[in-house]
């Protein structure tokens, strides 16, 4: 059977040029091909095959010889692509295939690895015309057992995804790669896919209470006095000391969550913020949202592992179990869905952030 694991990588800056070219390439052939079987069928009534296209294939290299810059393993990957776009919509799994602009072509395939030849310097993938590219690989994999590499580009980070044959007999020894989606919260700082909720420490809130209080004795005294002065200094005091304290912790959830998992799946906050309210707002300052995210996403590509924001809309109204659309202002705090299932609110939201993210990784869950 087959398992896939995924790595960050890092391309040097004329590699990443390179595989923008190559991205270009690919996906001008895969319009191309996608044209030539639209005009085929308008024409003759009937649609063209892979075999078809792919033996059209070295007329048309002869023709653009720019591509001489890409495997021709590759570019057979982007025929073989369009056939399967063609086959899903023939079964009804897809809509007609479209044409695709630079958004929606993100990857290149290399259908058959060979060992020696792409993982022959360790630490290291070796693609024809574009040479090693580092991988952060955070453990071990048998290059001989890779069946597939694809490499993938996305908001600004390249990936490398492996699939590899693993025999029937050794599978429950594999460790199984782990992805987890975080929904970050006000009741509780983050809720996991797992179904973990991270709440905010008494001892936190015991602080943040005494600095309240401390804010409010500020506020009452004289302008100018030696006791405003004093409080000040006290006030001060005890912000550092709970922005500390906030800082450990998020430390302390940070670096749990990344220990245990491979791929980490978050809310982008950025669009989050958006859909704010004044009050929420402030939640989120006091919750360290964002600075929990930073601890996670530097702690997980230290490590080689994959850290993905996704869109958070919908996360908390959809159900995870079936989809529908369950409506439900802040208040309620339990996820209860006509398919059945009843979860927390926050681990319901956790989940489809998982599920957003593989699917934006491209892995199906
Ligand atoms: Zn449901």
């Amino acid at each position: 059977m087959m398992i896939c694991q995924h790595f960050l990588i890092e391309p040097t800056k004329e590699q990443e040029e390179k595989l923008f070219y190559t991205l270009y390439l690919c996906r001008k052939l895969y319009n191309y091909t996608l044209d030539q079987r639209i005009k085929h069928y308008k024409e003759y009534g009937k649609g063209l095959t892979y075999e078809e296209q792919q033996n059209m294939l070295p007329k048309y290299k002869k023709e653009h010889p720019e591509y001489k810059a890409v495997q021709s393993q590759i570019l057979q990957d982007v025929l073989r692509r369009l056939d399967r776009a063609y086959k899903n919509f023939f079964d009804k799994r897809a809509k007609y295939p479209k044409f695709k602009d630079k958004y929606h072509y993100t990857s290149i395939t290399l259908p058959q690895s060979e060992a020696k030849r792409n993982f022959g310097k360790e630490g290291y993938v070796y693609i024809k015309n574009i040479g090693h590219i580092k991988i952060k690989a955070h453990r071990n994999f048998d290059p001989t057992k890779v069946k597939t590499i694809n490499i993938k580009y996305h908001a600004g980070k390249w990936y490398i995804n492996l699939s590899i044959e693993v025999e029937e007999e050794k599978e429950k020894t594999v460790i199984r790669e782990k992805a987890i989606g975080i929904d970050k919260g006000i009741n509780s700082i983050a809720a996991t896919s797992d179904g973990e909720l991270y709440s905010n420490p008494r001892w936190l809130q015991k602080s943040e209470k005494k600095l309240k209080k401390a804010q409010r004795q500020l506020s009452r005294k004289k302008k100018g006095s030696k006791n405003r002065e004093k409080q000040k200094k006290r006030l001060a005091k005890l912000h550092e000391k709970v922005a500390n304290q906030r800082r450990d912790y998020l430390h302390k959830i940070s670096y749990n969550i990344v220990k245990h998992n491979d791929i980490i799946c978050v809310e982008d906050l950025q669009v989050k913020n958006m859909m704010k309210n004044h009050k929420l707002a402030k939640s989120i300052a006091n919750a360290g949202w964002g600075m929990l995210d930073k601890y996670l996403q530097y702690k997980a590509e230290r490590e080689g592992k994959i850290f993905i924001k996704v869109n958070p809309a919908y996360t908390s109204q959809r159900c995870s179990g079936c989809g529908r659309i369950v409506e439900k202002d802040l208040s309620v705090r339990v996820h209860k869905c006509e398919c059945g299932l009843e979860i927390d609110r926050d681990v319901n939201a956790a989940i489809n952030v998982l599920y957003e993210g593989l699917r934006q990784l491209g892995i199906t869950a």
